[in-house]
């Protein structure tokens, strides 16, 4: 399969592995309508052996067959791990271990991928609005910082532009009173009648703040027919991002 972006991060000294990492888009996979084709998650309703040859195929884009997938919740709770399987209950997974993937599923909400490749230490986190209050990028660059990391890379993957996100009052409420008043009024867009949040520059602005240096993947979930959009098709797949020492 052809995935929508995939590189390298690569440390200033040559002499530590060059980290890969990968964004799938929503086809290249074996999975049938609504999932067509390369539907990454097993809790939307997909057959499950479609899921895992297509989960086999992205891990492949990263060069390596064990893998942990991220099951997000919209929370702050970051894990730490060592080998392959899911994840349950986090929004961010760290790991030193070289051969094994982290994998992040979204449909809209911002994937990211993190990595400190002169450390060895990498990182995916999964963010929507929920998780810019919550915390999850400084509790997932916290727990890199534990382990090792020093310069961290990242890179924002596929998600739903601030144009196409119209949200409720009190999500505009929970999002002031949970970031600081720059952030939170970079991230806001207010039309004659209605709000827009721009969950990816929340991201990368979180990120800033901790001199992270990052990059996007400009395209945006809703528009893009080539992505999932949970927003668009409420019974839809999940794309990924993955990376891998
Ligand atoms: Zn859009």
């Amino acid at each position: 399969m052809n995935p929508v972006a995939a590189g390298q991060l690569r440390p200033a000294t040559p002499c530590s592995r060059p980290v890969n990492w990968a964004a799938t888009g929503r086809f290249g996979g074996v999975s049938a309508e609504p999932f067509r084709s390369m539907n990454l998650s097993t809790t939307v309703g997909d057959v499950q052996h479609a899921v895992m040859e297509n989960q086999a195929r992205a891990v492949q884009l990263v060069g390596v067959q064990d893998y942990r997938v991220l099951d997000a919740r919209h929370g702050a709770q970051v894990d730490f791990v060592s080998d392959g399987g899911i994840a349950a209950g986090c929004d961010g997974m760290v790991t030193t271990t070289p051969g094994l993937a982290l994998m992040v599923l979204a449909a809209d909400c911002v994937p990211v991928v993190l990595a400190d490749p002169a450390h060895g230490v990498i990182a995916v986190a999964h963010c929507g609005w929920r998780g810019l209050v919550a915390g999850i990028i400084d509790a997932t660059i916290e727990c890199m910082r534990a382990n090792g990391a020093d310069r961290i890379q990242a890179i924002t993957g596929p998600a739903i532009c601030v144009d196409c996100y119209p949200v409720q009052d009190d999500c505009i409420a929970q999002l002031q009173a949970g970031l600081s008043d720059q952030i939170f009024g970079s991230i806001i867009k207010v039309t004659q009648d209605r709000s827009f949040v721009d969950v990816r520059a929340g991201v990368q602005a979180q990120l800033g703040s901790h001199g992270v240096q990052s990059s996007s993947i400009a395209r945006c979930t809703y528009k893009d027919p080539s992505l999932f959009s949970y927003r668009r098709t409420h019974q839809t797949g999940r794309q990924a991002m993955v990376i891998a020492i």
